[in-house]
């Protein structure tokens, strides 16, 4: 069934659902371009009633009183309400961001699963004794910060939003969230579920809108004490300097552009699956895609050609038919960068190997689809290789040996992912260890796991979510000390 696109959606302050049909944002379907249904834009005043609605519900003794294990019991709750609406969530994010079908599913099957993680690791984690130098008895306890601001990006915000309210709300606080003004409905979708799993009111706020205006209110409200933010590089310096002048802490993952490494010793067909899945999976829109593909010389031809072949194969297609492997580009404008990217690639004397055009499928032609594109016979520094550029285009360059290639791999202002393909484990550790990013996958590529800490080196961001730390991330420590000599000098 179509929505309504008359529809305004509202978004959630306190225990009310206020609607906004001034400046309401249309959310559009990127595989046909129909407005799916219009989404509230929140005022500067909606912003503040939200803060004041999260401070009061951090302050309220019942829940910063509330001991862990009722805490988990909420956020189990939540992840029960995420499966029992999993198809809903999924079609929710599949119209927003053309995600595939499938794709969307495994997402909101990750959602529930980092809310279990997070009930789990509320229940572990507690306060430490630390050694002392004397007779008394010191430790560290640790507090939340009261309101955390969340913003979040299209790629992924099932999973994004999953990983910054689940170990807040672990850690004590309330959160004012604010969705990418393109996928702004599961998270409004996610907070209903959290309503009715007996959240208290105010702990869970949703404000929509642009990031320029809704988004830059959030983080200079002096309410607000900590600020996660995952999307791109520009917009993470912007809220840094903005916190940095508030003095509150931010979380910053951002953007990426990720060195996949071939050497001539690697299984290469675990590698060419590999490479292919971790640049075109959610048409290459995702901070960890492996866009640069660094091939030892001796296997450079052989590599490239079977990668044409299988980049020619992907079925791009409408994100709910069968056998679709890539959907369309989230936004029309995201395709225009992308082309853009493109045009200063063929300017630059690129090859284009594969792809580089809209597909001509006629029932196609009404989304933004773009065909997964392979560009060799760039160097190091040129624009396509150097940006960011947030779609289904893989850059491929040789090395000759491995001072070479981590030269050119480290040689970007990035520093979240890389990957690396080889049989021998000794130089998957050297090289692992010589590269600058916060993850290095061996002889595999993606593989995530809620529990290992994830974050970037150099421009790629500041903190690590997920994880144990992923909780302590939105506390701050404080030291006791309690007196044990009975008669202290
Ligand atoms: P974006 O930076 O344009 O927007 C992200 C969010 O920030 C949106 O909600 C937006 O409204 C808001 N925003 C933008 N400017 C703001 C400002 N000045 N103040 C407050 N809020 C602001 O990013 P995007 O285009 O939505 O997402 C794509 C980017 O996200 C890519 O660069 C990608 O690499 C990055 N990303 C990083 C990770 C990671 O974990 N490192 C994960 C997913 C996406």
């Amino acid at each position: 069934m179509r929505p309504d696109p008359e529809l305004v959606k509202p978004m959630l302050i306190g225990e009310t659902w206020i609607t906004r049909e001034t400046d309401a944002l249309p959310s559009i379907n990127p595989a046909t371009s129909e407005v799916n249904y219009h989404v509230s834009t929140s005022t500067k005043a909606d912003v503040d009633m939200a803060v004041a609605s999260a401070r009061a519900a951090a302050d309220e003794p019942g829940w910063r009183t509330m001991q862990a294990h009722k805490r988990a019991r909420l956020l189990h709750k939540i992840a029960d309400g995420i499966d029992a609406n999993s198809d809903e969530l999924a079609r929710l994010q599949m119209l927003e961001n053309g995600k595939v079908w499938r794709e969307c599913q495994s997402q909101v099957a990750g959602a529930a699963s980092v809310y279990r993680y997070f009930a789990a690791a509320c229940e572990t984690l507690g306060s430490e004794v630390t050694p002392a130098r004397g007779d008394y008895l010191s430790m560290t306890v640790y507090e939340p910060y009261g309101v955390v601001a969340a913003i979040t990006p299209w790629n992924s915000p099932l999973t994004m939003e999953a990983q910054k309210i689940a170990p807040a709300l672990a850690a004590g606080n309330a959160v004012v969230l604010k969705p990418s003004e393109v996928t702004p409905s599961a998270g409004l979708a996610v907070a209903r579920i959290a309503q009715s799993a007996g959240v208290p009111s105010g702990l869970l706020n949703v404000v929509t809108g642009p990031g320029a205006t809704v988004g830059r209110e959030l983080v200079a409200h002096p309410g607000v004490r900590m600020v996660s933010f995952t999307g791109g590089t520009a917009s993470g310096r912007s809220i840094a300097g903005a916190a940095a002048q508030r003095l509150i802490p931010t979380a910053l993952e951002l953007g990426g552009k990720s060195p996949h490494i071939v050497f001539d010793d690697a299984d290469l067909d675990a590698a060419i699956t590999g490479i292919i899945d971790g640049i075109f999976q959610g048409s290459g829109q995702s901070c960890v895609a492996g866009s640069r593909l660094f091939v030892q010389r001796r296997i450079y031809d052989e590599v490239v050609e079977r990668l044409v072949s299988r980049a020619d194969q992907i079925r791009v297609d409408l994100p709910d038919a069968d056998g679709a492997q890539m959907g369309p580009i989230a936004t029309f404008r995201q395709r225009e960068h992308i082309e853009a990217m493109i045009e200063s690639a063929r300017s630059d004397g690129a090859e284009i190997l594969a792809g580089g055009y809209r597909p001509q499928e006629e029932r196609l032609s009404a989304g933004a689809f773009y065909r997964p594109t392979l560009i060799a016979g760039l160097s190091n520094d040129a624009t396509a290789v150097r940006e960011e550029i947030f779609g289904p285009v893989l850059c491929i360059l040789p090395f000759d040996n491995e001072d070479d290639l981590v030269g050119q791999a480290n040689d970007t202002a990035y520093g979240l992912a890389a990957g690396i393909w080889t049989a021998d484990y000794r130089r998957g550790w050297r090289i692992a260890r010589r590269l600058q990013a916060g993850t290095v996958w061996i002889n595999t590529y993606k593989q995530l796991s809620i529990s290992t800490p994830f974050g970037g080196f150099k421009d790629s961001g500041i903190g690590r979510e997920k994880g144990l730390s992923g909780v302590r991330l939105y506390q701050q420590s404080k030291a006791l000390y309690w007196q044990l000599d009975s008669s202290p000098e």
